[in-house]
């Protein structure tokens, strides 16, 4: 991904943002399956509908939502607040209305935000049957008393919760997950730029067409219900998870966050570190914490897998989270297309990961014999070397190349170049436990794709 090609990797990652942004999703319903629906177009991807009433660990499928239309109308007939201007307007999953009320009535189910007043909340009611809706605190304001007519044509019906499943199958059964939730209506970061990225991430593997040592599953799933509920449908699938990873709010400018697995010392914990700190600025490492995104049904005690979740911005942390400043302004070609890279990059770690044994031990191989050792040279060509030193030194079975490259403070693909030049040179073998990982795999990140729409 070189820069030309991340230009329009960027533009294109916002442009299938902008696609998405205006339907109005849900944990289920019918902007949830459309969204699945325009994914589907890219990647191959397998639409999952479970019935609403299913059980679900200790969770129930709830009812499925669908809205047409919701506003409040003054006495003249205007719509003062209107879900066809910006579908945050309406309380998400909220129960249906039509009635005529004072304003003083309507009050308890109206949300807005008096520290922001032009912006507009994101409030949600799935599990308590409510209804409201979200306005600047602006328009609150210039609401007169009186009387109004409230109408939020919406069902609440039993119906199914609708997921998405890319499942890509490896030459190893041990599995890499990619989850995102697709159930947040017109959000940018949080919601769209995890979803965009992971779309574009499969598809690279998908033209890829390499011989991956992992299989890969991407979820896209309504935020927890989706996760509990494909948790408690794919028990067999969830314990051949190795390494996971969940995105999200990783679209605008801030320094990326990792938050690491419950595990905390997880090969994904370490490669996802390793890989922000040689590709961007000042990343920030965060322990795992029984709160934000999927990662806590993932990190459950009873799963306990080594999935963690890559953001930019921290969920809660920003004043856009869950308003309408959270928008398509809000996230940046180059900041999603940069996201892309670190993730391929990451599955590069992960695929790459050998462990290696030097085949000449006693002291070090002459290398300059072999043309391996330059005495001239820039800092490049000293870290080249470096790398072959610290693979020659390390490559005792034990160590596996992202712990060298840990050690050593040199990026992981040096590390990886030098062990494919020593091994061309006989100098190491792979262990004989990896063998099995004999077949080099392609290179996600060097892969020059342009996600095409
Ligand atoms: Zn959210």
């Amino acid at each position: 991904m070189d820069r030309v090609d991340s230009t329009a990797t960027g533009r294109e990652l916002h442009r299938f943002a902008a696609e998405l942004y205006p339907i109005c999703r849900s944990i289920t319903g019918d902007g949830i399956r459309q969204t699945l629906k325009i994914i589907q177009q890219r990647i191959p991807l397998e639409i999952v509908e479970v019935p609403s009433g299913t059980s679900v660990f200790d969770w129930t499928v709830p009812k499925e939502w669908n809205i047409r239309d919701g506003y409040i109308k003054d006495s003249s007939g205007r719509r003062v607040v209107d879900f066809l201007k910006c579908n945050l307007h309406v309380l998400n999953y909220s129960a249906p209305i039509h009635a005529k009320m004072p304003l003083s009535e309507i009050r308890p189910h109206l949300f807005s935000i008096p520290a922001h007043p032009d912006w507009i909340p994101y409030r949600t009611s799935y599990y308590k049957e409510d209804w409201g809706f979200c306005l600047s605190h602006n328009q609150l304001l210039a609401l007169p008393e009186g009387d109004y007519e409230v109408c939020i044509d919406s069902t609440l019906a039993d119906g199914s919760l609708s997921y998405g499943e890319c499942f890509l199958p490896g030459q190893s059964s041990d599995e890499i997950l990619i989850s995102c939730h697709a159930c947040h209506p017109s959000l940018a970061n949080d919601n769209l730029s995890g979803l965009t990225v992971a779309t574009a991430l499969a598809r690279i593997l998908v033209e890829c067409n390499a011989n991956f040592h992992y299989s890969y599953r991407f979820l896209f799933i309504p935020g927890t219900i989706g996760a509990i509920t494909w948790l408690a449908r794919n028990r067999d699938a969830a314990a051949r998870i190795r390494h996971g990873m969940v995105l999200t709010c990783i679209g605008d400018k801030a320094r990326f966050h990792y938050k690491k697995s419950r595990r905390g010392d997880a090969e994904i914990d370490r490669a996802a570190a390793h890989v922000l700190s040689h590709l961007t600025e000042a990343p920030e490492i965060l322990e795992f914490s029984p709160y934000g995104y999927d990662e806590r049904q993932y990190c459950s005690p009873g799963f306990d897998l080594a999935v963690g979740c890559l953001m930019r911005s921290v969920w809660g942390s920003f004043p856009e989270y869950h308003t309408s400043a959270d928008n398509l302004n809000f996230i940046e070609p180059k900041c999603l297309a940069e996201s892309l890279r670190v993730c391929a990059t990451i599955l590069d770690v992960l695929e790459n990961n050998g462990r290696y044994r030097n085949l000449s031990p006693f002291c070090e191989p002459q290398l300059g014999r072999r043309g391996l050792y330059r005495t001239t040279g820039g800092d490049s060509i000293a870290n080249e070397i470096n790398a072959r030193l610290w693979l020659l030194n390390l490559s005792d079975g034990e160590n596996s190349l992202l712990d060298i490259a840990e050690r050593s403070r040199l990026p992981f693909e040096t590390i990886l170049e030098a062990a494919d030049l020593l091994r061309e040179n006989s100098l190491l073998e792979l262990a004989p436990e990896a063998k099995g990982r004999e077949e080099v795999p392609a290179k996600v990140a060097h892969k020059n794709v342009v996600p095409s729409s």
